[in-house]
């Protein structure tokens, strides 16, 4: 039994029934997934798996104390941010320590997407112009600001002008280029950008990347790779926004994804792991940028910051330090990154990863393996473990566990991953 069942088929027809054609599903046929503890799911037919795709339950599925704090806090009270309440500013004063370059100031939304328009309008305010540049393969939320920015679906209408693209990082490095060589060029490009948003009367207010690239499939970049283009943003007098709904919290071996790439943001963006599933969200920045904001913009935001949403990331902090997950997702991340490494199949183009942010190229003939790479993602399901798709082809595995994952549980996943390789590759494409 796989749960592949005729309560998943009638589910599947009812949801088309209620919810229109067309909204999406992970998996085919989909799962039905009816429990989860730690890094492990239950489907409605009993069958387990071994969760290595998803990022929000950050600190594991239905973790107690997670949920002790997001329950208990519900029981006493729970309201919106218009009263006092220490919860909140006890939240921003953690949360916002672990960070350096004087940000020590935030803002709670709900979601990625609020976050990042929010950070969006920050940098409006601040420059007083509209111009923005994005990674040209990437993703950066739902709403309308947002989704202009770089997404695989163009937007109806095409780009707006005051959107400018850059190419998100090549790997592997096209042969014989220094890394040096590769920073500057992608320096270069953001400096095209930039006069190009002038030119345009635009003006530049601002970049928005992710500092590990995570929708573009992690690609590998050396520590000094955005040097030449934050010098050329501060030049220009834009903010250096850095969207970490995917990489912060420990998931890359290190607290935030910048650290690795040394980048100084003047605004860093929150959301996914950040209430282990209860949805919150932040903003996080320097007082002259939050100032300015403020004095700009006018914003409040029902769900945000509430007693419940603080406690929730409050208790997301307390089991990140108890467990000691950053330090755990390095280790563990390298252990993995070995694992990937020492996989056998003429279907591996290149492995990659920072901490628990895995993934690995398939390619067969030097061209993209796409149709692979979906059997791969379903033939792991059938093996128990869930995995994903990533990358401007959809050809790269995204391997993106809870940071609990153990190191046995880790080679399961890569034991089940030569098996399906080898299965796949034999059989051709
Ligand atoms: N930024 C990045 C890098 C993301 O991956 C996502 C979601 N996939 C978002 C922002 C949007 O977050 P949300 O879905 O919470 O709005």
């Amino acid at each position: 039994v796989n749960g592949d069942t005729d309560d998943g088929a009638s589910l599947g027809a009812r949801r088309t029934r209620l919810m229109g054609p067309g909204v999406p599903t992970f998996h085919d046929p989909p799962l039905h997934l009816v429990e989860g503890q730690g890094v492990w799911l239950r489907d409605a037919s009993g069958r387990r798996y071994l969760d290595c795709y998803n990022n929000v339950p950050h600190v594991g599925h239905g973790h107690p104390h997670v949920v002790a704090a997001i329950a208990g806090q519900l029981a006493r009270l729970n309201i919106h941010n218009r009263y006092l309440h220490e919860g909140v500013l006890d939240y921003i004063e953690r949360l916002t320590a672990t960070m350096g370059h004087d940000l020590t100031q935030a803002l709670l939304a709900c979601t990625g997407s609020e976050a990042n328009d929010v950070a969006l309008r920050m940098a409006r305010a601040v420059t007083g112009h509209t111009g923005l540049i994005a990674t040209d393969n990437t993703y950066h939320g739902n709403t309308s600001a947002t989704s202009q920015l770089g997404t695989r679906r163009p937007p109806i209408g095409g780009f707006p002008d005051h959107v400018r693209l850059v190419p998100a990082p090549e790997s592997p490095a096209p042969a014989g280029t220094a890394p040096k060589e590769l920073a500057e060029a992608f320096g270069r490009q953001v400096a095209r950008a930039i006069d190009a948003l002038e030119a345009a009367g635009h003006g530049f207010a601002g970049m928005i990347l992710c500092p590990v690239f995570a929708n573009e499939g992690v690609p590998r970049v050396a520590p000094g790779f955005f040097a030449p283009a934050q010098a050329a943003i501060r030049a220009a007098g834009g903010l250096v926004i850095c969207d970490e709904v995917q990489s912060g919290f420990g998931r890359c071996g290190t607290m935030w994804g910048h650290e690795r790439l040394g980048i100084v943001p003047d605004v860093v963006t929150l959301g996914k792991p950040m209430g282990n599933g209860y949805p919150v969200a932040g903003v996080v920045t320097r007082p002259d940028v939050m100032a300015a904001f403020r004095g700009a913009f006018g914003y409040f935001n029902t769900f945000g910051g509430t007693p419940v949403a603080a406690a929730a990331g409050m208790a997301v902090l307390d089991v990140i330090e108890r467990e000691g997950l950053v330090a755990h997702a390095a280790r563990a991340g390298a252990h993995a990154r070995e694992r990937l490494a020492a996989l056998r199949s003429p279907l591996i183009a290149e492995h990659r990863g920072a901490g628990l942010m895995l993934a690995l190229v398939l390619e067969r003939n030097g061209v993209p393996a796409t149709d692979i790479a979906q059997r791969a993602v379903e033939a792991m399901r059938r093996r128990g473990v869930l995995i994903g798709r990533i990358g401007r082809e959809m050809n790269i595995l995204k391997i993106r566990p809870p940071l609990p994952i153990t190191l046995a549980e880790i080679d399961f996943a890569c034991d089940m991953l030569q098996e399906v390789l080898g299965e796949l590759g034999d059989r051709g494409a």
